[in-house]
């Protein structure tokens, strides 16, 4: 029911913060090669930010995932903050409804198509896109096609993203601070796809719980 729901939500989103204050110091070293160092702290202030705001919100579940949204764009900001925050905004409005198999598909399609609408970024830019992409298409087929239920088909998405984000290593930045570098962002993993790795890696983990 809806109250399982938002306390899962509230759950994923603490999990959420704890990982993404023990990665601070690898984020930014992945942003200080092809960045400007600051992706861990902005990542972490957003999420510490995050869950203080779930205190006072509703549970209701797309209350509670826009209120993240909402912390994630006023306290992350650079490019990441709009982008992720943004696109939770936007897609939380697909869980008016709860959580089920079909609404959480059309949550992370409308993830997807906002970060992509937002930053202009396509599959092999270099930037959290390339670990969104193939996450959600996975995760789609896995329960539109294969009958997957849903914790079987988002590990198969966080699967698919650990490649999305081994593929940002090879190529050349062409979105984001990365792409001044030119061919000097080569054989670097992007920021930006890490953090997005790390944190459906959460979301599997509560939901496996
Ligand atoms: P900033 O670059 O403003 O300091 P962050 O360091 O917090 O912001 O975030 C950088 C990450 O944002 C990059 O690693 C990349 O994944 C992502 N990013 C940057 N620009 C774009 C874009 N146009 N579209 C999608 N993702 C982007
Ligand atoms: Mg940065
Ligand atoms: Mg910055």
């Amino acid at each position: 029911d809806r109250e399982a729901q938002a306390e899962a939500i509230r759950e994923a989103t603490a999990a959420m913060a704890d990982r993404m204050a023990a990665e601070k110091s690898v984020l930014t070293d992945l942003d200080s090669a092809i960045g400007d160092a600051d992706h861990g702290a902005n990542m972490n202030r957003g999420f510490q930010a995050a869950l203080e705001r779930l205190e006072d919100a509703d549970d209701d579940p797309a209350t509670l995932v826009k209120t993240v949204g909402v912390a994630l764009v006023s306290e992350v900001g650079g490019a990441a903050g709009p982008l992720y925050g943004g696109s939770l905004m936007k897609a939380s409005g697909e869980l008016e409804e709860g959580v089920t198999a079909e609404s959480s598909v059309a949550f992370a399609e409308r993830y997807l198509e906002t970060v992509e609408e937002r930053g202009k970024a396509s599959v092999g830019d270099k930037t959290m896109v390339d670990a969104i992409t193939p996450a959600v298409h996975t995760y789609k087929k896995s329960i539109e096609v294969d009958d997957c239920d849903p914790l079987e088909a988002l590990g198969k998405a966080v699967d698919a993203a650990e490649r999305g984000v081994a593929f940002t290593t090879p190529i050349r930045a062409k979105k984001g601070r990365a792409s001044y570098l030119g061919w000097r962002s080569v054989g670097h993993q992007d920021p930006g796809a890490t953090s997005t790795l790390y944190l459906l890696e959460e979301l599997l983990e509560v939901a496996r719980e």
